[in-house]
């Protein structure tokens, strides 16, 4: 099955100039859901991770799937404001202003093996300051596993100190 063919390209959402992927068509499919976590669990052999990581709101529905499959638990990186915990934040620019993204300072023990896993790779950005967090409480980040990677942005180069991975580009 290609799982590209159940990716809905939107043209001007949200945005006039923007072409959005939506993946609601392939989460609604069962067979190409389960195709792309089982992807993201073979990629996990080896890797003897203790926790999956996941950047509000569409990568939570990767990385819930991902932690159960591999039997650990899941964290969530969320907009400021959101979690009731003490947390650390992060900063970062997009083309337009800034983002902020939050992870509970309890979330992650040190030395811990950490996976990431978000719906889409654009610039980076997002996956950049979520391994930041992570490392900042001792995590160490030991993949980061996208559905789709945008590779016209280069968001790959930004985070090469990383074993990213991707199962459809554009
Ligand atoms: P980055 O930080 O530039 O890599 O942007 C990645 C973030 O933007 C991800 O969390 C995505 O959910 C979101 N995103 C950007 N473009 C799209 C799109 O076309 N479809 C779905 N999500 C997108």
């Amino acid at each position: 099955m290609n799982l590209k063919e159940k990716i809905r390209v939107i043209q001007d959402f949200p945005e006039k100039g923007i072409s959005f992927k939506d993946i609601t068509p392939l989460l609604q499919d069962k067979n190409a859901f389960k195709k792309s976590i089982d992807c993201m669990k073979k990629w996990s052999e080896n890797l003897q991770a203790d926790i999956v990581v996941g950047p509000e709101a569409r990568g939570f529905i990767f990385a819930t799937a991902l932690a159960y499959a591999l039997n650990v638990g899941f964290v969530p990186v969320r907009k400021p404001g959101k979690l009731p915990g003490q947390v650390i934040s992060a900063e970062y620019s997009l083309e337009y202003g800034k983002n902020i993204l939050e992870i509970h300072k309890d979330a992650i023990q040190p030395g811990q093996k950490v996976v990431i896993v978000d719906d889409l790779l654009a610039t980076g950005g997002t996956l950049l300051t979520t391994a930041r967090l992570i490392e900042r409480l001792g995590g160490q980040v030991v993949g980061i596993f996208f559905l789709i990677e945008l590779s016209e942005l280069k968001g790959r180069e930004t985070l090469k100190e990383y074993n990213v991975k991707s199962l459809i580009t554009y």
